[in-house]
């Protein structure tokens, strides 16, 4: 898909409220595009059941995490319901000069940084059909407690708010369209004469 004269791959970021299907998106993006290079990232709170090591995270505690940002190994980081999230910046750089496309999925903290240092980013904005299906995805996940489900539907208004700042927005109503979407974005990206 790439051209040969496109030395730079591109850094893909894909942001939204929690709750709103980013990761499932995410993974099934990256089962359709297997040739995009998936950012892990590292965060600070316990892993749920299923979840692996350098897979879905890099757990880290909240020592190992200031370390991280003592050091600059992030390129951003935020604080979402009281764990830190970062996302690795050698990774991302060695790969975007490799020529290789990068997918970051991370929060809209984290996106508003990313797009300071990297303004040429692709910033895609998921949204929910409705707030309603948003607060239900969230209650089915089963894995907040009523403080942590108010903190993230509060959050989820505020965030909503920074839509303007995206190149783009998905609705995410059914995963394989929401992907679709994606995936059209990116094809028009690489054809974009300004990258030439
Ligand atoms: P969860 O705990 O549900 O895995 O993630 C909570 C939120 O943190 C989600 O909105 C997720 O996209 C976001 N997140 C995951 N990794 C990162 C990261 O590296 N940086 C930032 N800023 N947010 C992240």
């Amino acid at each position: 898909m790439k051209a040969h004269y496109q030395t730079r791959g591109l850094l893909i970021v894909l942001s939204g409220p929690s709750g709103v299907g980013k990761g499932t998106v995410c993974a099934a993006l990256r089962k359709r595009m297997p040739e995009l290079a998936y950012s892990v990232s590292a965060t600070t709170r316990a892993p749920r059941e299923g979840e692996r090591e350098g897979v879905n995270y890099f757990f880290k505690t909240v020592e190992e995490f200031k370390q991280m940002i003592e050091r600059e190994e992030l390129i951003e980081w935020a604080q979402y319901v009281g764990n830190y999230y970062g996302t690795p910046r050698r990774f991302v750089e060695e790969t975007l000069a490799q020529g290789k496309d990068v997918l970051l999925e991370i929060d809209v903290q984290g996106a508003h940084q990313v797009k300071q240092r990297f303004p040429e980013g692709i910033f895609i904005f998921l949204l929910p059909p409705t707030m309603e299906e948003l607060k239900n995805r969230i209650v089915h996940r089963g894995t907040e407690s009523e403080v942590t489900l108010a903190h993230r539907l509060n959050a989820a208004a505020d965030e909503f708010k920074q839509i303007h700042q995206y190149d783009y927005v998905v609705i995410n109503d059914e995963v394989e369209k929401a992907c679709e979407r994606v995936e059209a974005i990116i094809k028009a990206e690489h054809c974009r004469v300004d990258r030439l």
